[in-house]
């Protein structure tokens, strides 16, 4: 076994550190008015991190779900690893949902904010929300089975030149993949080993950006934290009213994470809860930092492979999805945000609203891209569909950014958990040691 990596050449270590120095650095550029230095000269190497992430999470799609699929004996494995990943994948998110609505009506965040703040926010913030709004508008207007078409690409090079469009590569992999399990001919061997070799080529890649992670998370946090306190009394004063809510979020999150996902690998693998834990750090650090689960796939898959020991045929079928469906931690906010909008506009949501929540709030985490701030977006139609002002989202705007990072690493937890159960269940001798 190779000799364990004194802690300070620990990946996770050196990102949190990246993390922690961010932090500081940012509110020190804040305070002294640094502003300018940091966008000109630290921002930068957090978009080159960031972009070399998303630069390659396509290609990555792409290659390893061809070949993971493509291997696969028979498309009959592919639809038994297709519907229990699919069910575990709505199932935890149900229960994410429920853990929000939960919370928020223990809670009542919304009793805690004060008219005249509700009303100075929302006209604050109207720009936005309404720039919020008409998105949603957009996919409002469409019919109901225009997510499935959606997912059917008519152009494949339009679609791949933009990273929300995942959940359409995917489909465009599967349909490759189907095709080779089922052509397999001396031609259609050297298409499969063209994807394995590039695969295995943009993995690397992934191995040489996470290099630079920790610099990369370092500047992303500096950034967020200078824009963020450009304004620090104005922060404080939301903070003040919005605790609760922000409260509400977090809790839930982590009850979350702790009740549902360590019972999973708990209970239903052999995987030792603190070996999990460790090999997914860096990748929720990332999520954190990034606030994209589609950003984080590779790190994300990478962990799960090499520390996890998630076979590659798994973790290039389940990843891909669940970064652009499975979003658990988007849900239970937009579940705990939706009725912290009704309380704080003095509206009661009866059970029927509130199951409507839960229907919507499962869709709209499907439908939210894997992207900074997506599940705002999502969460006007949430709000629509239980007559509930859209406008309300103004309340919300202003600190909506910290809990973006905070549900985006709880989604690619989610992630991580049901690969590992996945290839557990498949039989797969998983790295527990
Ligand atoms: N940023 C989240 C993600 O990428 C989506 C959202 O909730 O806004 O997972």
């Amino acid at each position: 076994m190779a000799a364990k990596k004194p802690w300070y050449r620990q990946l996770h270590w050196q990102i949190l550190i990246g993390m922690v120095l961010g932090v500081i650095f940012g509110v020190f550029g804040a305070l002294n008015g640094l502003h300018g230095f940091i966008e000109d000269w630290i921002a930068p190497w957090g978009r080159i991190f960031l972009n070399l992430l998303l630069l390659i999470a396509i290609p990555l799609v792409l290659t390893s779900l061809i070949t993971g699929v493509a291997s696969l004996s028979d498309v009959n494995r592919l639809s038994r690893l297709g519907g229990k990943t699919i069910v575990l994948y709505m199932a935890t998110t149900a229960v994410a949902i429920t853990i929000g609505l939960g919370l928020a009506n223990i809670m009542r965040p919304g009793d805690y904010v004060p008219t005249e703040l509700a009303e100075t926010l929302q006209a604050r913030y109207q720009a936005e929300t309404g720039e919020r709004e008409a998105t949603a508008a957009l996919t409002r207007e469409e019919g109901p089975l225009q997510p499935l078409v959606d997912i059917v690409p008519g152009n494949f090079f339009s679609s791949a030149s933009s990273n929300r469009n995942m959940l359409q590569m995917v489909f465009v992999a599967l349909l490759v993949g189907i095709v080779l399990i089922q052509l397999k001919t001396e031609h259609t061997e050297v298409v499969y080993h063209f994807f394995e070799g590039m695969n295995q080529v943009i993995i690397k890649m992934v191995d040489l950006i996470m290099y630079i992670a920790p610099l990369g998370v370092f500047a992303l946090l500096a950034d967020t934290i200078v824009r963020v306190g450009e304004d620090p009394d104005q922060i404080i004063e939301l903070l003040g009213a919005l605790s609760y809510y922000c409260i509400a979020v977090v809790l839930g999150l982590i009850l979350h994470v702790l009740i549902v996902y360590t019972s999973l690998i708990n209970f239903l693998t052999p995987m030792p809860l603190r070996k999990f834990l460790a090999a997914i750090t860096p990748v929720q650090l990332v999520a954190f930092s990034t606030s994209s689960s589609g950003a984080t796939l590779p790190v994300t898959m990478e962990r799960c492979q090499d520390e996890l020991g998630v076979s590659e045929e798994v973790s290039s079928f389940v990843l891909p999805l669940g970064a652009t469906i499975n979003m658990d931690g988007t849900a239970l906010y937009q579940s705990v945000a939706a009725l912290f909008i009704a309380q704080a506009l003095g509206l009661e949501l009866g059970f029927v609203a509130q199951l409507t929540i839960v229907f919507t709030a499962l869709l709209a985490s499907i439908g939210s891209a894997a992207v900074p701030g997506a599940g705002i977006i999502m969460l006007v139609i949430i709000l629509n569909a239980i007559g509930v002002p859209a406008a309300g989202i103004a309340l919300i705007l202003g600190v909506d950014r910290i809990l973006d990072m905070c549900r985006t690493a709880t989604n690619v937890t989610g992630d991580c958990t049901v690969a590992t159960l996945i290839a557990h269940s498949e039989g797969e001798k998983l790295k527990v040691d």
